[in-house]
């Protein structure tokens, strides 16, 4: 028996494998979800161009497809062709709470093939193990697919290039441009639309538009990548912790839109980036520290994202209730960090991983954030903001809200982590090396105020024990007067509720 083939907006993957024995097939357009939270004016854009793009290749292709445009949600058109007789099959959904919804609704879920690892495989991957270890799910995953492997040994003598790598900013450090996608009349009528349903109401969008950055086609994914491995790959490794004014791109690939819309598959992004290193063309260590990123967190991410799905929620190891901060609205704060790495967000939808992590991240951890306010902004804020990438990376990663699931420490820095790994505190009112005093560094402040405030939490770590015996030393009087900075910065420069 034949079926239609429900293609989500995530799952734009002509291998999709709903389309197998398929006689037609269902795109919808949502707008009870577009209009479900706030979102960056380029993700809307970009997811679709992505879905119009794709429907008009099947069409091309001779492939009935019924496009559902301004429909009140997904299972609702689910329900609405399997009441009328219609079997529903779609990839399983990328989203941990999404395969509820459509299940519910009727339609028969199949195992997808977007991911290397499926939930289920890395679940059992999980069984038994006291600590989820990327390093050691990584391994594992470079085993099984035999990548970047000389007889069954890490290429290059390491599994793990990570010393050569993360150097601080040099002068004059620039990458060469990344593929830019031609824009055609699909890119003009997406626009044309947005501004309508801002205009009545229907969505609420932030952030600037532009021209289209990022690729949505596979043959846009394709160039993309092509250009990616010819021109930046090689000095990834080296650059890829590296803040630098003016070059927010730097040497980072921006695959993550064309990888999470499913028009570009991981292996083929991991085999050409070790094909280049095989043909002598780029150094193990980016080579290496690129395929860590797809093979490895990515994966991983995505499979903590579905095994924890029911604990995200109530996980707050540090007990943080603070709002999140205007600061992340655009409002000024003064600090030459957090504004630029906004303003750049605002106007692109992009930061890098270091960016979202020791910046925008390591902010929020400062300053209290609870943790599904970050979420939420960053789900807002990100091109690439998919559901199943936000709770490990934004609560796990950045805010230690799982208490120590992903991370051994938190990953909290003052002002000498920015001052070493970025160009931002060079034109900066403040000094990063003072936690008391009118030109304090407000984030060297917080810092110190963070592990006061979270002694208790932090007291059996290890790895904070270092910092937590430097806090001890602080005299009284300093401690209280770094608390009064960290007070204003939190109450006046970031701003308050958002
Ligand atoms: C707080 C926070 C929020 C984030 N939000 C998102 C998000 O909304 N969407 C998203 O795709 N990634 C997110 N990431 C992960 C990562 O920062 C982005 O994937 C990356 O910056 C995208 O830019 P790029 O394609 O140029 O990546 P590159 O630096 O070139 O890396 C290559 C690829 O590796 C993958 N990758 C690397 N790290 C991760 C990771 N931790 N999780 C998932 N994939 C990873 C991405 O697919 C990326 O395209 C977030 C990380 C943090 C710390
Ligand atoms: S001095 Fe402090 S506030 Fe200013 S850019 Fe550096 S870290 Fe940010």
């Amino acid at each position: 028996m034949g079926h239609t083939a429900l293609i989500l907006g995530d799952q734009l993957m002509r291998d999709n494998p709903a389309l197998e024995g398929a006689d037609r097939v269902v795109v919808v357009e949502s707008l009870g979800r577009l209009g479900r939270r706030r979102l960056h004016r380029r993700r809307a854009h970009l997811v679709l161009t992505g879905m119009r793009c794709l429907v008009r290749d099947l069409r091309a292709d001779g492939i009935e497809v019924d496009y559902r445009r301004e429909a009140a949600s997904i299972p609702s058109v689910v329900r609405e062709l399997t009441a009328g007789g219609e079997r529903v099959v779609c990839a399983n959904p990328n989203d941990p709470g999404g395969r509820a919804h459509l299940r519910d609704a009727g339609a028969e879920l199949w195992d997808s093939n977007q991911f290397l690892v499926s939930s289920d495989a890395f679940s059992a991957w999980a069984e038994g193990r006291n600590t989820l270890r990327m390093e050691d799910f990584y391994r594992d995953q470079r085993r099984l697919h035999g990548v970047l492997l000389d007889d069954g040994e890490p290429a290059g003598g390491r599994w793990n290039f990570d010393q050569d790598n993360r150097q601080p900013p040099k002068a004059g450090l620039s990458a060469p441009a990344p593929y830019q996608p031609r824009e055609d009349e699909i890119d003009e009528e997406v626009r044309h639309d947005l501004d309508r349903w801002v205009a009545d109401g229907t969505i609420d969008l932030w952030g600037e538009d532009g021209p289209r950055q990022f690729a949505v086609t596979p043959d846009e994914a394709q160039r993309a990548l092509d250009s990616f491995i010819d021109t930046r790959l090689e000095w990834f490794g080296p650059w890829q912790d590296a803040m630098v004014d003016g070059e927010r791109t730097l040497y980072h690939s921006l695959l993550s839109v064309p990888l999470n819309l499913g028009v570009l598959a991981p292996m083929r992004v991991v085999r050409a980036a070790e094909h280049a290193y095989r043909d002598g063309n780029v150094p193990i260590q980016s080579a290496e520290g690129f395929i860590r990123q797809v093979l490895g967190w990515r994966e991983y991410v995505h499979g903590v994202a579905h095994l924890r799905r029911r604990d995200w929620p109530s996980r707050n190891a540090l007990g943080a209730t603070a709002p999140l901060p205007e600061a992340f609205w655009g409002r000024e704060s003064g600090w030459a960090c957090l504004d630029t790495t906004i303003e750049s967000v605002s106007a692109t939808g992009y930061a890098h991983h270091i960016e979202r992590l020791m910046v925008l991240g390591n902010i929020m951890l400062l300053a209290g954030v609870e943790p599904w306010a970050a979420i939420r902004w960053f789900q807002t804020a990100f091109v690439d903001g998919a559901e199943w990438v936000m709770a490990p990376n934004a609560a796990g990663m950045a805010l230690y809200a799982d208490g120590g699931g992903m991370t051994t420490k938190p990953y909290a820095a003052g002002g000498n982590y920015m001052k070493r790994m970025s160009e931002h505190c060079g034109g900066c009112q403040y000094d990063p090396r003072k936690r008391t005093g009118d030109d304090a560094c407000p984030l060297t402040a917080l810092y110190w105020d963070f592990l006061d405030r979270n002694r208790d939490a932090l007291k059996g770590n290890h790895r904070v024990a270092m910092p937590l015996r430097s806090l001890a030393k602080i005299e009284p009087d300093e401690l209280k007067a770094i608390k009064a900075r960290a007070r204003r910065a939190l109450e006046h420069e970031l701003g308050g509720r958002a």
